[in-house]
């Protein structure tokens, strides 16, 4: 029976992911030719299409390692094609990569090897002519150059990555569909309790979509047909109002990007990643309204300021409209047992100036989900820095004890407190499953106070964030809790802020949640603490550095009667980029040492251009 029905199902999810209206690929449809930099460069737009471009086709190998290659793309949609509902061009060159305008935007981000593949083609490009747009695609994978996907070892430095596929899809959005009808009743059929009727119904529906498409040869009435078989179970899950039922739902989604500031890949291929992932929220925004998505540390954004404005510029006006949000408050996703007092306060004070002057607005939470410890401090430094809640989820992966509580008061020593929550589900760039949904609530450890929780959802690193599959299997889940029920019922639709402002609300009218005093204490990752001492010297020594240049900066300035007695000036600017790369490299997997040698050399690079301690061993 089980064999069967596995049979069934990877029968029906493999003609559906598979199902094509029509594809075209070939230079007669999509021409392409290359530029190469050499010296592994990372040049700008206007610098890498100023060069000749070689010709170049699907199956070529490109490399070695951290290279970068730019490939001129001439696309023209086939006559067969023009007047299909959907149109996509599928792009997987197993790394990483971007997609330009002919004048120079980003357009949107890929990932390679299956992750992220697709790029929905402007309406434009439905006449028959010729578009130009330009590839960037870098040389690494989502997680860097591991050798084998052995991230604990240093980076393979002559890795070759293969085109190996570059062409123009007419997808048929109702076979898309099935395939996550399909994708969640079989989940449910699987994960529900076998003594459950819901679980019973799932795998009636289930098998009579399978009949269904077997009767009909897999044609496009049989998937109609397994469609309508489907909505018993799901309900109408194929646009955003599936949220807009007025039933109370516990958990709210929320999309992120976890982008590591440096870690398997350094700094110069972050600030690409950032541009990559955020101008995909932007066009998934527009697609999937209900999408909330939040995205931390200042210095990433202001690293898109500074070499995408254009799409910096998109994510203002989504900022403003209240679906891609700001939070966290820090300028970066900092460690925060090593560096000392006066950088914890430096960190927020350079974060909420940084998002105050950009966006108009401080922000609320501080959003630190991957960290190696967690001081006790944190509460009062948080309360001090206008953030009185906190997001983390680390401590899920404590190697000893379970840490006992999902939603609770964390107190400092001044007994400053935040409200704390930590995702139940346990990650915090969650795949949007049915089980994430699940564990939502069975996991959730603070259900004695207070049954809500939150679910992070999206790719981290190369990844991009959320997906248009999590978001169609989030719908499912929210009709299938509506329709059928048992299923926990998330929305979408709120920010991370909204579900900590409802939880103050509740602390306010007397929901008491329990309370832990002091430092959080992180069982893993210890040797965090002893690696790389030279990095850690080097902050110190800045730290120190920095107290006494803005101590003797101040005596001079009130020596100089604030500027009346003569031209000195007070060296802000200067001080500010100081601290800015103190606290750039106070990263949680810089200061701690868990980084690639790349990501020293760099940190190393940044304090001596900033005339900052950088000894080396
Ligand atoms: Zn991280």
């Amino acid at each position: 029976m089980r064999r069967a029905w596995s049979q069934s199902e990877s029968r029906i999810l493999t003609l559906c992911s598979k199902l094509n209206e029509a594809t075209a690929s070939g230079p007669e449809w999509v021409k392409l030719s290359v530029y190469s930099p050499p010296d592994l460069a990372r040049p700008t737009f206007k610098e890498a299409t100023s060069h000749e471009f070689r010709p170049a086709e699907v199956g070529q190998w490109f490399g070695p390692s951290w290279s970068t290659h730019w490939f001129k793309v001439q696309l023209t949609v086939p006559k067969h094609m023009l007047d299909k509902k959907h149109l996509e061009l599928e792009w997987d060159a197993n790394c990483e990569g971007m997609i330009w305008t002919a004048d120079g935007d980003v357009v949107h981000g890929l990932t390679g090897g299956g992750e992220r593949t697709q790029w929905i083609l402007p309406n434009a490009f439905r006449d028959g002519k010729e578009h130009l747009f330009y590839v960037e695609i870098a040389c690494n994978g989502m997680f860097g150059n591991a050798p084998g996907g052995d991230s604990i070892q240093p980076p393979d430095p002559n890795k070759f990555f293969q085109l190996h596929t570059a062409k123009v899809v007419a997808v048929d959005l109702e076979a898309r569909g099935l395939y996550f009808d399909f994708w969640e009743i079989g989940d449910a059929a699987r994960e529900f309790a076998s003594e459950s009727w819901e679980a019973h119904e799932a795998q009636q529906i289930a098998n009579r979509i399978i009949d269904a498409f077997i009767a009909g040869g897999g044609s496009r009435e049989s998937i109609v047909e397994g469609r309508k078989i489907a909505r018993e179970y799901l309900g109408e899950v194929d646009t955003h109002k599936v949220y807009e039922s007025d039933k109370e739902a516990i958990i709210t989604g929320i999309g992120y990007c976890h982008i590591d500031t440096c870690w398997l890949w350094p700094f110069a291929e972050t600030k690409r990643k950032v541009a990559r992932s955020w101008s995909n929220q932007c066009d998934l925004i527009d697609r999937y309204p209900e999408l909330r998505f939040c995205c931390s540390q200042a210095q990433q954004y202001k690293w898109l300021e500074q070499y995408y404005p254009s799409t910096f510029d998109r994510v203002k006006k989504k900022v403003k409209e209240g679906t891609f949000q700001p939070i966290g408050g820090s300028w970066v996703e900092h460690d925060t047992n090593l560096p000392g007092g006066e950088s914890l306060i430096r960190q927020f004070l350079y974060g909420q100036r940084y998002f105050e002057s950009r966006f108009g607005q401080r922000c609320k939470t501080f959003w630190l989900p991957d960290t190696f410890g967690y001081s006790t401090q944190l509460p009062q430094v948080c309360r001090i820095s206008g953030m009185t809640r906190f997001l983390t989820q680390k401590l899920s992966w404590n190697n000893i004890n379970n840490f006992p509580h999902t939603t609770f008061n964390w107190v400092a020593l001044d007994n400053s407190q935040v409200i704390c929550h930590m995702p139940p589900c346990e990650t915090y760039t969650a795949e949007a499953n049915f089980g994430d949904v699940k564990r939502s609530v069975s996991q959730h450890k603070s259900l004695d106070q207070d049954k809500t929780s939150l679910l992070v959802f999206g790719k981290g690193d190369g990844g991009g964030g959320p997906t248009w599959q999590h978001l169609e299997k989030l719908r499912r889940c929210r009709g299938m809790s509506d329709k059928t029920g048992l299923l926990p019922r998330i929305k979408l639709g709120d920010s991370a802020d909204d579900f900590f402002d409802k939880l103050e609300k509740k602390v306010e009218q007397g929901t008491e949640l329990v309370t832990w005093y002091g430092e959080l204490y992180f069982e893993l990752h210890r040797g965090t603490y002893t690696t790389q001492a030279n990095n850690k010297r080097n902050n110190r020594k800045s730290e120190i550095m920095l107290r006494d240049i803005e101590y003797l900066a101040t005596l001079a300035t009130i020596k100089n009667d604030f500027g009346k007695k003569s031209s000195y000036k007070y060296p802000k600017q200067d001080i500010d980029d100081m601290w800015e790369n103190v606290l750039l490299c106070q990263f949680h997997d810089c200061l701690p040492g868990s980084s690639i040698e790349m990501c020293y050399d760099d940190s190393d690079e940044v304090s001596e251009h900033h005339g900052l301690p950088h000894e080396t061993c």
